[in-house]
Protein backbone atom coordinates (compact mmCIF):
# COMPACT_ATOMS: atom_id res chain seq x y z
CA UNK A 1 0.00 0.00 0.00
CA UNK A 2 1.65 3.18 -1.08
CA UNK A 3 0.28 6.91 -0.09
CA UNK A 4 0.06 8.82 -2.87
CA UNK A 5 -1.51 11.76 -2.81
CA UNK A 6 -4.28 14.05 -0.90
CA UNK A 7 -6.93 12.96 -3.68
CA UNK A 8 -6.50 8.92 -3.75
CA UNK A 9 -5.56 8.42 0.11
CA UNK A 10 -7.95 7.25 2.74
CA UNK A 11 -7.86 7.76 6.55
CA UNK A 12 -8.36 4.25 6.35
CA UNK A 13 -5.17 3.69 4.63
CA UNK A 14 -2.82 5.85 7.07
CA UNK A 15 -4.78 4.02 9.63
CA UNK A 16 -3.48 1.00 8.10
CA UNK A 17 -0.07 2.18 7.35
CA UNK A 18 0.69 3.38 10.75
CA UNK A 19 -1.01 -0.07 12.21
CA UNK A 20 1.84 -1.70 10.31
CA UNK A 21 4.21 0.24 11.21
CA UNK A 22 3.22 -0.40 14.93
CA UNK A 23 2.94 -3.97 14.22
CA UNK A 24 5.96 -4.34 12.60
CA UNK A 25 7.75 -3.27 15.70
CA UNK A 26 5.82 -4.78 18.40
CA UNK A 27 5.61 -1.04 20.44
CA UNK A 28 1.47 -1.79 20.87
CA UNK A 29 2.50 -2.57 24.16
CA UNK A 30 4.00 1.17 24.99
CA UNK A 31 1.12 3.02 23.46
CA UNK A 32 -1.79 3.26 25.64
CA UNK A 33 -3.98 6.37 24.60
CA UNK A 34 -2.45 8.15 27.55
CA UNK A 35 0.68 7.63 25.92
CA UNK A 36 -0.16 8.64 22.79
CA UNK A 37 -1.70 11.53 23.80
CA UNK A 38 1.17 12.85 25.30
CA UNK A 39 3.57 12.03 22.49
CA UNK A 40 1.12 13.63 20.33
CA UNK A 41 1.44 16.84 22.40
CA UNK A 42 5.28 16.60 22.55
CA UNK A 43 4.70 16.56 18.59
CA UNK A 44 2.87 19.68 18.33
CA UNK A 45 5.35 21.85 20.74
CA UNK A 46 8.15 20.59 18.51
CA UNK A 47 6.73 21.99 15.73
CA UNK A 48 5.86 25.02 17.67
CA UNK A 49 9.70 24.98 18.37
CA UNK A 50 10.26 25.82 14.27
CA UNK A 51 8.55 29.07 15.13
CA UNK A 52 10.24 29.80 18.88
CA UNK A 53 11.94 33.29 18.90
CA UNK A 54 10.90 34.24 15.43
CA UNK A 55 8.35 37.11 14.01
CA UNK A 56 4.55 36.40 13.69
CA UNK A 57 4.77 36.28 9.62
CA UNK A 58 8.12 33.88 10.06
CA UNK A 59 7.79 31.39 7.52
CA UNK A 60 10.96 28.71 7.17
CA UNK A 61 12.49 28.70 3.80
CA UNK A 62 13.23 25.14 4.03
CA UNK A 63 9.41 23.98 4.74
CA UNK A 64 10.83 20.38 5.67
CA UNK A 65 11.15 21.10 9.93
CA UNK A 66 7.91 22.13 9.62
CA UNK A 67 6.31 19.61 7.91
CA UNK A 68 8.14 16.81 9.13
CA UNK A 69 6.64 17.86 12.90
CA UNK A 70 2.97 17.81 10.88
CA UNK A 71 3.31 14.64 9.89
CA UNK A 72 4.39 13.39 13.22
CA UNK A 73 1.72 14.94 14.85
CA UNK A 74 -0.89 13.30 11.94
CA UNK A 75 0.90 10.18 12.86
CA UNK A 76 0.31 10.38 16.54
CA UNK A 77 -3.34 11.58 15.98
CA UNK A 78 -3.61 8.62 13.64
CA UNK A 79 -2.00 6.17 15.97
CA UNK A 80 -4.15 7.35 18.90
CA UNK A 81 -7.19 6.74 16.50
CA UNK A 82 -5.89 2.96 15.85
CA UNK A 83 -5.38 2.64 19.70
CA UNK A 84 -9.06 3.90 20.68
CA UNK A 85 -10.82 1.72 17.97
CA UNK A 86 -12.55 4.13 16.74
CA UNK A 87 -14.83 2.89 13.71
CA UNK A 88 -15.63 6.13 11.68
CA UNK A 89 -12.90 8.85 12.41
CA UNK A 90 -14.48 10.60 9.40
CA UNK A 91 -18.21 10.97 10.74
CA UNK A 92 -16.09 11.92 13.97
CA UNK A 93 -14.63 15.22 12.45
CA UNK A 94 -17.45 15.89 10.72
CA UNK A 95 -19.61 16.18 13.66
CA UNK A 96 -17.18 18.63 15.13
CA UNK A 97 -17.12 20.79 12.36
CA UNK A 98 -20.60 21.11 11.88
CA UNK A 99 -20.42 21.19 16.08
CA UNK A 100 -17.96 24.61 15.50
CA UNK A 101 -20.28 25.98 12.72
CA UNK A 102 -23.50 25.92 15.06
CA UNK A 103 -20.88 27.64 17.91
CA UNK A 104 -19.54 29.70 15.37
CA UNK A 105 -21.95 31.42 13.36
CA UNK A 106 -20.74 33.02 10.01
CA UNK A 107 -22.61 36.21 10.91
CA UNK A 108 -21.29 36.52 14.20
CA UNK A 109 -18.32 35.37 14.34
CA UNK A 110 -17.19 36.55 9.93
CA UNK A 111 -14.01 38.41 10.60
CA UNK A 112 -15.34 41.14 8.02
CA UNK A 113 -17.65 41.31 11.26
CA UNK A 114 -15.15 41.73 13.79
CA UNK A 115 -13.50 44.75 11.72
CA UNK A 116 -16.86 46.71 11.14
CA UNK A 117 -16.59 46.87 15.24
MG1 LIG B 1 9.02 15.20 15.80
Amino acid sequence: MDLKNDSSTTIMDFRRKVKNFIDERDWNQYHSPKALAIALNIEAAELLEVFLFQSDDFVPKNLDSLTDEMADVFIYLINLVNSLKLENFTEIIAQKIEKNAIKYPIKEFSAKNYKKQ
